[in-house]
C-alpha cells in the first residue's frame, strides 16, 4: 500500500503516527509525508525565513531515517486555512502520491493548523478523486479511508485502533530528535520536554491496549471510505 501522512507542522507525525509507519515501512509499504505548513513560528529568536529553512532541513533529516518521501512547507504556520487554493495544492501531493490510506490530525486536536489540516486531507482526498476537478496533476486517485491520529496529549481523543509500537521507539526517538529548532521552543513556550511528552503519549496507550509502547487511532467512519478488515499493522 502507499500511506500518506498529512501533518500541520515538522514534528508532529514524529509524535503522533511515527511508530505506526516505521511498522508499515518495515512491512514493505510505501510511506509519503505531507508537512502542510513551513515551521516558520515556532521559534522566540530565530527570524521566519531562517526558521522555515532549519525546520525543512530537519524534516528531511527524520523522513531520510524512516525512509519516506517528503512533501513540505506549502503553507506558513497559521496561514493554512481551508480555501481552494488549499485545497488544490493538496489534492496535488495526494494525486502524485496516490495513497491507499491517509493518516491526519483529528478534529478535536488543539490548535488551528492541526485541525484545518485533517479537514483538508478529508476534502482534498475526496476532490482528489474526481476528473472534472481539474489541478495541475492531471491524475485521478481513489477515494481511500482515512484514519485520525491522536491529540496532543491524548486530550479529546478516544481511540478505536491501537498499534504496538513497543519496537519502534528508538526510531521514533531518533526521528523527533531530527527536530532540535523544537527542543528549546516546546520546553519554554509550551513547558514540555517533547521526548517524555511523546513517550508519555505513547506509554498511556500503551497501557490502555497491554503493551509497553502504542500509537492510536480513530477511522473517519463515513461510507466510501470503510473496509471490512483492518487496515492498520
Ligand atoms: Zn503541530
Amino acid at each position: 500500500m502507499n500511506i500518506l501522512a498529512v501533518s500541520a507542522h515538522p514534528d508532529d507525525i514524529e509524535f503522533f503516527c511515527a511508530g505506526t509507519l516505521s511498522r508499515f515501512k518495515k512491512s514493505g509499504h510505501s510511506v509519503a509525508m505531507a508537512i502542510l505548513c513551513d515551521g516558520n513560528k515556532g521559534h522566540f529568536e530565530i527570524k521566519a525565513k531562517e526558521l522555515a529553512e532549519i525546520r525543512k532541513k530537519e524534516a528531511e533529516n527524520s523522513a531520510k531515517i524512516l525512509g519516506a518521501d517528503l512533501f513540505i512547507g506549502l503553507f506558513p504556520d497559521l496561514e493554512l486555512h481551508i480555501n481552494k487554493e488549499s485545497v488544490d495544492k493538496l489534492v496535488d501531493v495526494i494525486r502524485k502520491v496516490d495513497p491507499d490510506l491517509i493518516i491526519t490530525h483529528s478534529p478535536d486536536d488543539y490548535m488551528v493548523d492541526h485541525v484545518n489540516a485533517g479537514k483538508l486531507a478529508i476534502d482534498a482526498s475526496f476532490c482528489a478523486t474526481l476528473p472534472n476537478y481539474e489541478t495541475k496533476v492531471k491524475k485521478c486517485v481513489k477515494l481511500v479511508p482515512i484514519f485520525f491520529m491522536d491529540t496532543a496529549s491524548g486530550v479529546n481523543f478516544q481511540p478505536t485502533e491501537y498499534v504496538d509500537i513497543t519496537e519502534e521507539m528508538p526510531i521514533k526517538e531518533k526521528m523527533l530528535l531530527c527536530h532540535q529548532s523544537q527542543y528549546t521552543w516546546l520546553k519554554e513556550h509550551d513547558k514540555i520536554d517533547y521526548v517524555d511528552f511523546m513517550k508519555g503519549l505513547n506509554q498511556f496507550r500503551g497501557t490502555q491496549c497491554g503493551v509497553k509502547y502504542a500509537e492510536g487511532f480513530r477511522q473517519h467512519l463515513v461510507w466510501g471510505r470503510i473496509k471490512p478488515y483492518r487496515l492498520l499493522p
